[in-house]
């Protein structure tokens, strides 16, 4: 089964790809996590992608396009797979559809109000990308669940995330309506839920598909 995770920055996506990509047993494909790794290891796809993530701005579509194709043709993807933060505006979707079937896009609505917040007080684990808020840390910087250390991510501060959020609504939300025509969209809500209230709405709803 090929699925969507659709949502805002913050809106809980990463923490409920993992959920269900462990449960399901989908690769997750992270275009952020991709860009990230390559940022790393110092590739030119790394070069190009620095500046747009830390202005909040989308990596051109070639580049992205390209690399999800890429990805989607390996061995691992041919039982089904779950996409996170791809596609992100319209013609992504549609370069998508012309080489992949998308059965199910999973969209996690959120009061927008809370997003500042919980994008600056994110903190990631350097090793396993565990994300925990500052406010429920106790003062502590390692992951509870690896030990590996939390760091915050160059695009969380506030100018980065307010030009993120404007890209959300201008061009990922119209996403919302696209698979709403296409009959594949599954709404529902990550404002107060803790992850593991949204995974059991979520999964109920995969369990109809994938069981
Ligand atoms: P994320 O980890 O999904 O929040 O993505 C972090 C950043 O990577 C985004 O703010 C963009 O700059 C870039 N990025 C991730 N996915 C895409 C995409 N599908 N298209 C263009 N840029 C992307």
């Amino acid at each position: 089964m090929n699925i969507i995770l659709l949502g805002a920055p913050g809106s809980g996506k990463g923490t409920q790809a993992s959920m269900i990509s462990e449960r399901y047993g989908l690769p997750h494909i992270s275009t952020g996590d991709i860009f990230r790794a390559n940022i790393k290891a110092g590739t030119d796809i790394g070069k190009v992608a620095e500046s747009y993530i830390k202005a909040g701005k989308l990596v051109p579509d070639e580049v992205t396009c390209e690399i999800v194709k890429r990805r989607l043709a390996e061995e691992d993807c041919k039982n089904g797979y779950l996409l996170d933060g791809f596609p992100r505006n319209i013609y992504q979707a549609e370069v998508l559809d012309s080489f992949a079937k998308i059965d199910l896009c999973i969209n996690i609505n959120i009061d927008h109000a809370l997003l500042m917040d919980r994008l600056c007080g994110r903190r990631v684990c350097a090793k396993c990308g565990e994300s925990y808020h500052v406010s429920t840390l106790g003062g502590a910087t390692t992951c509870a669940k690896c030990g590996g250390e939390l760091i915050q991510r160059k695009d969380d501060n506030p100018e980065t995330v307010s030009a993120r959020l404007a890209v959300y609504n201008d061009q990922t939300a119209p996403l919302i309506n696209y698979y709403t025509d296409k009959e594949i969209i599954f709404n529902c809500t990550g404002t107060e839920a803790p992850a593991s209230t949204l995974f059991a709405v979520v999964s109920a709803e995969l369990d109809k598909f994938i069981g």
